[in-house]
This record gives structure tokens, sequence and C-alpha cells, in this order.
């Protein structure tokens, strides 16, 4: 799987188009580095997406024109040293009033001086609105999505015969980034989380020093970045034998995965995705340790919209990728999380995301077979 394609790009900017004419805009200022990427296909770390109703163009500096010219097909490709001042003056020169963006994608400073840039124009803030055109993702997203989910089990299955008593934490997470490297992936999607026994109660434990022991719950919550595309998935790892309570929460956890993907499909309010994991839950006791929300999106970031949360207002459409992750965290004892990422059907999900997630299952689980 390569660069976007010419027509999924010509699809993107489609997308903006009609944000702009709902917006009743006559541009649309794109300066988040995700969604110029995500819009235009340009990957260089400095450049301004100026999309207009009949064509969009990328502005940058010196450095980047022959990339941006390479990458960026679809767009009118400006060379400037001062971006944001570049696009005021040509969108004065346009005679342009009301022009988007979203305060959010840049620093308060820039918004700030965006503002002043564009004198006599009205720029209005999107809110999430340019984000939320990467909520549903294209085959070729898909396809992307595919490909690091499964690099990253690979990386997984190579890295799980070092969560054995004796072994620190760290150790598994530094193998896993080796792992990506050597399988060529860009790097870890994120922090890799590697947390056992009472630091597996912390949802968003360091991997540290702490070894493995008999007994141990050993959450593993890992990523990779694949040609831009995040995959985010969570096993949790049973050393031995470990106790009664916690074959009790890993078997409430599963039930509530389960029980979110069962309820995800187009037309359904995330927000019922995410009450349907925490009943499961709540019915088991557990209701005041799940204390995240069941999930989100993943794309280009690996935290992106929609969100899977009790206070979610975004409803399921086919195409979007969305993670179920309910977890339940013992302060001081263990912790349990079960992670996939799915994309959401008309019917119901299918998943990106296939390690085994039954008691001790991901244990000797060959992830090319
Ligand atoms: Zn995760
Ligand atoms: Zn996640």
């Amino acid at each position: 799987m390569g660069p976007p394609g010419a027509e999924a790009l010509h699809e993107r900017l489609e997308r903006a188009r009609r944000l702009l004419a709902g917006e009743r805009l006559d541009a649309l200022l794109v300066g988040d580095l995700l969604n110029v990427r995500y819009l235009c296909g340009f990957t260089g770390s400095n450049g301004l997406l100026v999309v207009l109703p009949g064509e969009a163009l990328l502005i940058t500096d010196s450095r980047y024109t022959l990339q941006a010219r390479e990458e960026a097909r679809g767009c009118r490709v400006v060379e400037a040293a001062d971006l944001d001042r570049e696009a005021a003056r040509l969108l004065d020169g346009l005679g342009a009033a009301y022009v988007g963006a979203q305060a959010s994608g840049v620093s308060g400073a820039r918004w700030e001086r965006l503002r002043r840039l564009l004198r006599g124009m009205d720029l209005i803030d999107l809110g999430a609105g340019v984000d939320a055109l990467r909520a549903v993702k294209d085959p070729g997203e898909l396809g992307l999505l595919r490909e690091a989910a499964r690099l990253a089990e690979q990386c997984l299955g190579a890295v799980l015969p070092l969560v054995r008593p004796g072994v620190p934490e760290a150790e598994v997470a530094t193998a896993f980034h080796l792992e990506a490297v050597r399988r060529g992936a860009e790097g870890p999607a994120f922090d890799t989380i590697v947390a056992g026994g009472p630091q597996g109660a912390l949802p968003h434990a360091r991997p540290g020093p702490r070894r493995f022991r008999e007994g141990d719950l050993v959450v593993v919550d890992f990523g990779v970045r694949h040609r831009g595309y995040c995959s985010d998935e969570t096993v949790t790892v049973p050393v031995g034998e470990p106790g009664e309570e916690a074959r009790k929460v890993y078997r409430t956890v599963l039930e509530a995965q389960q029980a979110a993907l069962g309820a995800l499909r187009a037309g359904v309010r995330l927000a019922e995705v995410d009450r349907a994991a925490r009943d499961v839950i709540a019915a088991a006791g557990y209701g005041e340790r799940f204390g995240h929300g069941t999930g989100h999106g993943v794309g280009l970031a690996v935290h992106e919209l929609p969100t899977v949360n009790a206070r979610s207002g975004h409803v399921a459409e086919a195409g979007m990728v969305v993670t179920v992750e309910p977890g339940v965290y013992l302060p001081g004892r263990f912790g349990v999380r079960l992670e996939d990422t799915v994309v959401i059907t008309d019917t119901g999900c299918e998943p990106l995301t296939r390690a085994p997630k039954g008691w001790g299952e991901v244990l000797g689980w060959d992830p090319d077979g």
C-alpha cells in the first residue's frame, strides 16, 4: 500500500469543500499537519493548506517545495517564508470575506496573529470540523490500518516470550520498539505500556524496572506507526497462575468488551456502546474501577474522532475506525484491559486487530498463522 492515490485525495478535498459550502465560507485554512497530510498528501513539517471552491493551495517554505510538488499533486504549491502572511496576502487578492479554520489545530498565539493578518476578513473557528473529516476512513486508509495492526502483532509475538518471571517491564517495551523498526514500521505509535502486577492498576503506567513475578497480570498496550497510520491494541497476559479474583476481573472485562463490540454498528450512538461495556462491569461490582472511556478513533493519530465514552455525542458511521478497550483497575493489586481496533459497518463491526483475547490465549499465539 503506497501513499494515497490521486482519486482518494480528490475525494478528501471534496469533503473539505462540502464543509466550506455548508459553512458558507470563501476559504478553509488548514494548519494542523495531520489534517494537511490527510487532505493533500503532504508529509513535510511546515505547510499551510488553503482550500478554495475551485482549487487548493499548499503554502510551504523552500525546504519542502520539491517534496510538496511530488506529494500534493492536487494542489498549487506556493513557496513562502511566512506561511500565514502569504495566505492572508493570497486571500486578500481573491477578495475573500469569510475564512474558516480550526483554532484547536494551531497555537493560541498563531490564531491571534492569523486574525490580525486577515484584516477585513472574518476568521471563523470551525471547532473540530476539519478533524471530523478524517473519522470515516477510505479503503486505502483501512488497508494501511490493517497492515499496521498486523505489523504490531508480529512485534508482540516476538516479545511475548520475555513476559516471564525476572524480566523487567522496560525490557519488553524496548524490545517491542526494536522489533517495530526491524520489521519496517516507522516506530511505535505511542509509548508502549507494559505494566505488571500493581503497575497494571495505573491505566497509563510507564514501563519501569519492576520485574515480572509469578502470579502477575501484565497489561501490554502496543501499536506501531506504519506509513503514517497507527495501530492500537491491548492484551493482558497472565504470568503463571494469577489468583481467583484476577480471573474473575478478566472474565468481566472480556464480557464487557464483547458487549460493546456486539452493540457497535452504523447508526448507534457511541455513548450507548460505552454504556454496554460499563453495564457489564458495574453488574460485576467493579463500576468504580473503570475510570476511562470505552474507546476512541484511530487513524493518522492514535487518538482521534470519534470518541466512545459516556459524554460522546457521536453516532457510529460505516467506515469509522474505533477502539473498544474497557478495563478494570484495582489499586495496589492489578489491572486488566482488553483492546481491539475495529471498523464499523452497517451491520456490526470488523476487527482490524486480531490477537486472541481469551484468558492466556495470546501466549503461544502465532500472528502469522
Ligand atoms: Zn491502546
Ligand atoms: Zn486506545
